[in-house]
């Protein structure tokens, strides 16, 4: 579990460090390749998760340079550590 450790330690988007979510970037909660987790803060999680910010977060990530999905099927993950 340390490498899940490791990308929960902060937000990626504003180093947010105290509870971070993991975000499954092509939003299928069966595929763990590290690729394809993301630690997102509470808040930036809900706003990836909301359609009104899902566009803006979308585009943050990709500036980021991680790739993104648009599916919308997606369960809701919510880890604290
Ligand atoms: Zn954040
Ligand atoms: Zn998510």
């Amino acid at each position: 579990m340390d490498v899940y450790k490791k990308i929960t330690s902060s937000c990626v988007l504003c180093e947010f460090n105290k509870i971070v979510d993991l975000h499954h970037l092509d939003e299928n909660n069966k595929n763990n390749n590290l690729n394809n987790l993301v630690g997102l803060c509470p808040n930036h999680h809900k706003m990836l998760h909301d359609f009104r910010y899902r566009k803006e977060m979308l585009e943050l990530l990709k500036e980021k340079g991680y790739k993104t999905s648009d599916n919308k099927n997606h369960e809701y993950i919510h880890l604290t550590t």
